[in-house]
C-alpha cells in the first residue's frame, strides 16, 4: 500500500471542503468493505483517505420523513436489516442485505456505500431501483437529488463527482398496495458476488418492475406497464413474450462467475421465480 494522509473529519463542512481541495486525489471511505480491499490491492491510491465514520451530519438513522424513509449514509445492512419500518415496508431489500457477505461485513458495510461502489453485482442497488429510491448528495456547492436510474454509469461510475459525499437514501414508502422480492444466483451460498441478481415489484395497479444486476455495465430498471406479467388471467405465452423483451435489455458477459448464455437462462428462472414471489406478497 502507498502512504497516504488520513483524515477522520467530526463536521461535515471540513469533509465538503477536503473534497474541494484535494478533488479526485481525495477517496472516501464508510465501511471500508470495498476500499480496504482495493487499497490492498493496488487498485485505488488516494493522496488522501477521508473516513465518514464521524461526521455527525452523515446520520447512521433511519428516519420518517415527507413520505420517505431516509437512510443515512452510515446506515449499515445489519441496522437496517433490523429496523421494524424497512422490514415491513421494504422487505426485499432486507432481502438484499441479508446475503451481503458475511455478518462482520454487514455489520460495517453501508447502503450508501454499496451504491456508490457502483459495481454491477452489487445486490441492494436492484431493489433500491424497483422501489423508485433517490440519493441525496451533498457538496460544497449545495444539495442535490439523482433518482438511482440515473446515478449508475458504468462499472464503478456514478454520475457524483468526486467532491460530492451521498448524505442519505431516499426510497418512498409505498402509497398503496404492492410486493416485491429479491433474488440472486451465486456460486456458492454463502460470502460471493452475484452471478445474477434482481428485484422485481408489483403494484395493486397492475405494474411490474424489474431490476436485473451483474447482466450489464450498471444495475438497470425495465417496467411492464401493459399489466400483462401481474395479470393472473392473462396466458402464459403472453407474459413470455412480455417477459422476453424486459430481459432483452440486459447484456451479461461470459466472466468467472458465469458464462453469458447461462446468465441469459437464469434470468428467466429467476424473473419468474421473483414475480410469483412479488405477486403472492401483493
Ligand atoms: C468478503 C466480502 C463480501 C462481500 N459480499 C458482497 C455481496 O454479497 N453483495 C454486495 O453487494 N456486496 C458485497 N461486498 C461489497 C461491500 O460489502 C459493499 O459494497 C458495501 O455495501 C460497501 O459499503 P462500505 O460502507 O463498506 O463502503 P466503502 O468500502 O467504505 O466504500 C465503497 C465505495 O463507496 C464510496 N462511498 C462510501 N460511502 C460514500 C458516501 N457517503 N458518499 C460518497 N462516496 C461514498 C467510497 O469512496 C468507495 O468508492 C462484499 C465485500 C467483502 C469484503
Amino acid at each position: 500500500v502507498r502512504p497516504f494522509e488520513y483524515v477522520r473529519p467530526a463536521a461535515l463542512s471540513d469533509a465538503l471542503s477536503l473534497l474541494t481541495k484535494h478533488g479526485a486525489a481525495a477517496r472516501v471511505m464508510a465501511g471500508g468493505t470495498d476500499v480496504m480491499i482495493r487499497l490492498r490491492m493496488g487498485h485505488m491510491r488516494p493522496g488522501v483517505l477521508l473516513d465518514i465514520k464521524d461526521v455527525r451530519e452523515l446520520s447512521d438513522r433511519i428516519v420518517e420523513t415527507g413520505g420517505v424513509l431516509r437512510f443515512g449514509a452510515r446506515v449499515t445492512m445489519t441496522e437496517l436489516m433490523a429496523d421494524e419500518r424497512v422490514r415491513r415496508h421494504f422487505g426485499a431489500l432486507v432481502e438484499a442485505a441479508t446475503v451481503v457477505g458475511s455478518v462482520q461485513i454487514r455489520n460495517r458495510a453501508t447502503l450508501a456505500g454499496n451504491s456508490c461502489n457502483a459495481s454491477p453485482a452489487g445486490d441492494t442497488p436492484p431493489v433500491l431501483l424497483v422501489y423508485g429510491a433517490t440519493l441525496n448528495l451533498v457538496s460544497e456547492r449545495g444539495r442535490r437529488s439523482v433518482p438511482m436510474t440515473e446515478f449508475f454509469t458504468g462499472p464503478g461510475k456514478t454520475v457524483k463527482t468526486p467532491e460530492e459525499l451521498v448524505e442519505s437514501i431516499d426510497v418512498p414508502l409505498p402509497t398503496a398496495r404492492a410486493g416485491a422480492a429479491f433474488g440472486r444466483v451465486t456460486r456458492r451460498y454463502g460470502v460471493d458476488l452475484a452471478t445474477i441478481n434482481l428485484a422485481c415489484r408489483v403494484d395493486a395497479a397492475g405494474e411490474t418492475r424489474f431490476a436485473y444486476g451483474a447482466v450489464g455495465p450498471r444495475p438497470f430498471l425495465v417496467v411492464d406497464k401493459s399489466g400483462v406479467l401481474a395479470d393472473p388471467t392473462a396466458a402464459a405465452e403472453a407474459k413470455s413474450t412480455v417477459l422476453r423483451e424486459l430481459i432483452s435489455h440486459a447484456s451479461p458477459i461470459t466472466d468467472v462467475r458465469g458464462g453469458r448464455n447461462y446468465r441469459l437462462g437464469m434470468l428467466d428462472v429467476m424473473s419468474r421465480r421473483a414475480l410469483a414471489t412479488a405477486l403472492e406478497r401483493l
